[in-house]
Formats: C-alpha cells, sequence, structure tokens
C-alpha cells in the first residue's frame, strides 16, 4: 500500500505559479505523466510531467543532468520514448523515488541553479502535442457498475435485469488495443449492420444510436508471466496509474450483435483515453473503501476478497461528462453537464479486477489497458452514458439552445473531466478526454 508522504503535503507549492492556481488540475501534488511533442517540430515523442500550465520533459531533464540516481536514468533514457519502455516497468520504490525527485526539482524550496535547468525543459501545454501514453498491447473493458449493468440489463430483460453472475464475477470483454486513440482525435461514426424492422433483414447503414461511456482506465505496470496468478494482497503493486477512458458505442450494432458472444464491432470503432496518467502514488489521499455491499449481497470469493481491498481499494474520483454540440459551438455556448458520477462507486475494485484477470493465468502486460466500464451511481444525474440518460432514447435531453439529443450527432463534441477533492489536501485532475463526432465515410 502506498503510504502518503510529504509530496502529498497541501501547503507544498511549485516555483511555476501557474501549478498554485487554486483550480489547476496539475499542482506539484499531481505529476502526472503523458507523452508528448513540441506542436509542429519534428522531434521524436518524449515523456513529459504535466505541472500546472506545462509539460516538463523528462528525458530532456535528464540531459540537465537532473536526476543523477542511476534508478532514475533507467527509467527515463533516451530510447525510452514510451512509458512502457520506461518507468511504467519499474517497481513501485523506484517510481515512488522519481516522484520524490520531481517534486523536489519543482518545489519552491528548489535552488537557483536547478529552477533554471528545469526553466528550459518546460514547454507551455498548448504548444504540446499528445500521444498515447503507452504502447498499448491489450484492451479490456469491465462492466463494474451495479448501477450501469442493472440500468442496460432492465432494458433489455425487465424482469431479470442483473444476471445471476454479477455479483460473483467481475464481467468484461476483451477490446481492442489498435483502434485505442488519444484525446482530441476525431471519431468517424461507424457503418454497420442495423435491424430496426425484427421481420426484415438488416440494413448496413451509419450508425444511428451512436453513444459514448464514462470510464477510468488503469494501465498495468509490472505484468505476470504466462500461467501465472497475481493475488489480490499484490495487485496494486501491478498498476501504475489511472486515466479517462470513453468507449465510444454503436448501440444499434450492439442490440443486434451482441448475442452469444458480445460486443464486437460496436466497440472496436474506437476508444478515447485522456493522455495523462495520474499514478497510484499521487491517488494515496484519495482512496476510499470498496462497495458496500447490501445485506443478502454474497462476500466475494476468496480468491477476491482482502481486508486491505475492502477498507481502502476503492477511489474517491469526480467524474464529469460536457456535451458540445455543434450549433453550441457555433454560437460560443457552454459545454452542457449531461452527468456526475463518482469512480467509489463501482461494485469492483480495480485490485479485484486485475486479480480475476490474471486468476486463469493469463499473462498481463505493461501498458495494458484495462477500463472499468461505464460509471453509473444510483440517481439519473449519475447516469455514465446516453444509454441510460435517455432510457434507449425514449426520454431525449433537452439542451439549453433548444436542441434536443437521444443519442450523439456529428458535429457533437463529448468531453470528460475527472477530478479528486478531500479536506486536507490538495484538489488534483485528470485533464480531460474529448472527441467530436464526423459524419460517416
Ligand atoms: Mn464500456
Amino acid at each position: 500500500m502506498i503510504e502518503i508522504n510529504e509530496t502529498h503535503d497541501q501547503n507544498l507549492k511549485s516555483w511555476i505559479e501557474s501549478a498554485n492556481a487554486p483550480g489547476t488540475d496539475f499542482p506539484i501534488q499531481n505529476l502526472p505523466f503523458c507523452v508528448f511533442t513540441r506542436a509542429c517540430t519534428y522531434e521524436n515523442v518524449r515523456i513529459g510531467v504535466a505541472v500546472g500550465n506545462f509539460v516538463l520533459d523528462v528525458y530532456a531533464c535528464y540531459e540537465s543532468c537532473l536526476f543523477d540516481d542511476e534508478s532514475f536514468a533507467i527509467a527515463v533514457t533516451a530510447d525510452n520514448y514510451c512509458l512502457d519502455h520506461s518507468v511504467m516497468r519499474k517497481n513501485t520504490s523506484v517510481q515512488s523515488a522519481f516522484r520524490r525527485r520531481l517534486s523536489e526539482i519543482l518545489s519552491e524550496k528548489a535552488d537557483e541553479n536547478t529552477r533554471k535547468s528545469v526553466q528550459r525543459n518546460l514547454i507551455p501545454i498548448e504548444e504540446a502535442q499528445f500521444y498515447l501514453p503507452a504502447h498499448i498491447g491489450d484492451y479490456t473493458d469491465f462492466y463494474s457498475s451495479i448501477f450501469h449493468a442493472t440500468n442496460v440489463g432492465s432494458m433489455f430483460r425487465p424482469d431479470a435485469p442483473l444476471l445471476p453472475n454479477y455479483k460473483y464475477v467481475p464481467i468484461g470483454y476483451h477490446g481492442r488495443a489498435s483502434s485505442i486513440v488519444v484525446s482530441g482525435t476525431e471519431i468517424t461514426r461507424p457503418k454497420g449492420q442495423n435491424r430496426t424492422n425484427p421481420d426484415a433483414a438488416p440494413e448496413f447503414v451509419p450508425c444511428r444510436n451512436l453513444d459514448y461511456e464514462m470510464e477510468v482506465g488503469f494501465f498495468v505496470g509490472k505484468g505476470n508471466e504466462l500461467g501465472e496468478t497475481i493475488s489480490i494482497e499484490e495487485a496494486e503493486d501491478h498498476i501504475f496509474g489511472l486515466c479517462l477512458v470513453n468507449d465510444w458505442s454503436a448501440r444499434d450494432i450492439q442490440a443486434w450483435e451482441y448475442q452469444p458472444l458480445g460486443p464486437f464491432l460496436a466497440k472496436n470503432f474506437a476508444t478515447s483515453v485522456s493522455p495523462f496518467v495520474v499514478t497510484m502514488e499521487a491517488l494515496a489521499p484519495f482512496r476510499a473503501s470498496a462497495f458496500k455491499r447490501p445485506e443478502g449481497d454474497p462476500q466475494p470469493l476468496e480468491y477476491l476478497y482482502s481486508e486491505q481491498n475492502e477498507k481502502a481499494g476503492g477511489f474517491d474520483i469526480n467524474l464529469e461528462v460536457y456535451l458540445q454540440t455543434q450549433k453550441m459551438r457555433e454560437e460560443n455556448a457552454e459545454p452542457f453537464l449531461l452527468s456526475r458520477s463518482n469512480m467509489k462507486d463501482l461494485y469492483w475494485t480495480i485490485a479485484q479486477m486485475l486479480t480475476h484477470h490474471a486468476s486463469n493465468g493469463c499473462n498481463l502486460q505493461t501498458g495494458d489497458l484495462i477500463a472499468t466500464g461505464t460509471v453509473s451511481g444510483e440517481s439519473k444525474e449519475e447516469r455514465g452514458c446516453l444509454l441510460e440518460l435517455t432510457w434507449r432514447g425514449k426520454e431525449p435531453l433537452q439542451l439549453p439552445n433548444g436542441e434536443t439529443r437521444r443519442f450523439l450527432e456529428d458535429g457533437d463534441e463529448i468531453i470528460m473531466k475527472g477530478f479528486c477533492e478531500r479536506e486536507g489536501f490538495r484538489r488534483i485532475g485528470f485533464g480531460e478526454c474529448r472527441g467530436v463526432i464526423a459524419a460517416a465515410e
């Protein structure tokens, strides 16, 4: 278990003024990792750390001799242009030491020489172009919100919304890694089989019920060998950090194709992720208990149970989804808040998801992305996708400018945000995960 230390001290300030702004997602207490280039240059991609309104070029700092410890050199050498080749695959002790060093050189206690060396390696965030944080070898998506599962189930199976396996087994499916894109990438409306008339053959047409899913993803740090398992007690040592995930979903294609093997083309045309990976250590102050199972629910099977996981396996992360339509952009209208939910309401913790994933000996590898599934809460305002918010399109949303939405239209942009707040600690955020829908080709 990662402990709270001086890098989390709420009174810690940076000599970079924008990192001390009360609303910033990236105060010195956060220090999320990313992969970037300076926009409009032909430089190689680099590892960065977000701080205030800047990205710190980690390799350039290494060249400036700011990381003299040998263990950091392994974390940031020149050919380590991606997190999965560097800090992501290190032991948590190295990751933690590296965080302390980053905190030192960015702290207002840093001396003048250090500041000068760091200053040269800061790039304004708006001048950076971001890439996927890792080479994602495999991608798995779970279904961990019991509220989402119950809502969706009751639309399709009103008599038995929740299947009998739900409270025993973390449900998931293998997604597609090749179509994961970084925030800001345009999403083309997919085409697929759609059967609106149950008595006729399906048509092959552009998706009519395009949706988003507000999810949280986590990157596998150290992996496990094929045939080995990962105990629930060790699970978090294999998790590097968290990001925001939008699991774009074609509901009409999904409804027709999902039986009997689950989602396929309805999900794999695109998945967006935020560029910043917030480390497990940065999140240490924002842990929560696992979901409090109501009386009558079974306890997790032994391999998915630990006292520590029950006590602090959850995360208190506020999640927000906004919609800005083409018309709203043209009218300079603010994005419209669609939902607010919280990761602490998930039925399964990420340690349980990871342990279950490897419980048959399946090897997880550094850089693999595992997502939670739609994070919905109990109330209507906490529904993390349009399928739930509009009840499969039956209750269209009324937008402030008079537009209505059942599902996403071309030109719509979905903006996801995440942040943590707790008395006695500095607020930290995840940045944004954005995507605009382009017309089908
Ligand atoms: Mn999903």
